[in-house]
């Protein structure tokens, strides 16, 4: 149970022990593992029942919760106030083990002239789109987008090197030329956007903050923009010891 418990799908799963020895070892023990709540037999089926709906309605409510406090209601990515509150973690995780963090920053290419041909709901149906192309490039649980500003997407990897990144950058590119969303007002007549990576393997004894990760990364997608869009540059970040 502890094992479940560190888990994130089952950090916040209702579990409820049904037992018949109700000794108080044993419910300690139960309480320790993880027990979100106790129930000793002979068991009365409507408490049963309305325990079980009691949790199931908790857990609901929680995740309605953080669903408002952490995400952007739009794209279904992450907020800024998500990325705040729980990037440092992410990269303390990533220092214990000397692991390589990459960033990704992207940005919707022409998208002041997409609204103003197409119009706002339009153009928030392609944000939707866009945000669903960068979510299908990622495949590790810890991989997190986060709508950083109206057209603007961070994407944190956690353990990747630069060629990972490159593969996952490519990955978000393709995918966007595969959902082929008219763009008139565009050169190439598509929806397509711009990306800047950053890589920094990081270790315990160096400071790195995000914000330094993030402003390479900007850079690097101004790069992207003046070099004609649609199109993916990065760099590594070296620690000076
Ligand atoms: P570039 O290729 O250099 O990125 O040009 P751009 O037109 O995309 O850049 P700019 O930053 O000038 O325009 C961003 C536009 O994004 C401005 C605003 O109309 C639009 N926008 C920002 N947030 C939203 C949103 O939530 N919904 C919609 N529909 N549009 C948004
Ligand atoms: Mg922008
Ligand atoms: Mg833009």
């Amino acid at each position: 149970l502890p094992k479940m418990r560190a888990l994130k799908v089952f950090s916040n799963v209702p579990i409820l022990f049904v037992t018949g020895s109700v000794d108080l070892d044993s419910q300690n023990a139960c309480w320790e593992a993880g027990a979100s709540d106790f129930i000793g037999k002979p068991i009365a089926p409507s408490t049963l029942l309305h325990r079980v709906r009691t949790h199931v309605l908790n857990k609901l409510r929680y995740e309605q919760l953080e669903r408002l406090t952490y995400k952007d209601s739009l794209t279904d990515t992450f907020n800024r106030h998500y990325l705040n509150e729980n990037v440092d973690a992410v990269i303390k995780q990533v220092k214990r083990f000397n692991g390589y963090f990459g960033l990704l920053m992207l940005d919707v290419d022409y998208f002041k002239t997409y609204n103003d041909y197409y119009g706002h709901q339009k153009g928030d149906k392609c944000l939707v789109e866009v945000a669903r192309a960068i979510k299908n490039a990622l495949h590790r649980p810890q991989d997190t987008v986060v709508r950083f500003g109206g057209e603007e997407f961070l994407v944190l990897l956690p353990f990747t090197d630069e060629q990972g990144l490159k593969h996952v950058a490519d990955n978000i590119l393709t995918n966007l030329t595969s959902l082929n969303i008219p763009h008139e007002q565009s050169p190439i007549g598509r929806v397509s956007i711009s990306i800047g990576g950053v890589t920094c393997k990081l270790d315990l004894d160096n400071d790195h903050s995000m914000s330094k990760l993030i402003k390479a990364a900007d850079e690097n997608l101004y790069s992207s923009k003046s070099n004609g869009r649609n199109q993916y540059k990065s760099t590594i970040i070296h620690v000076e010891k």
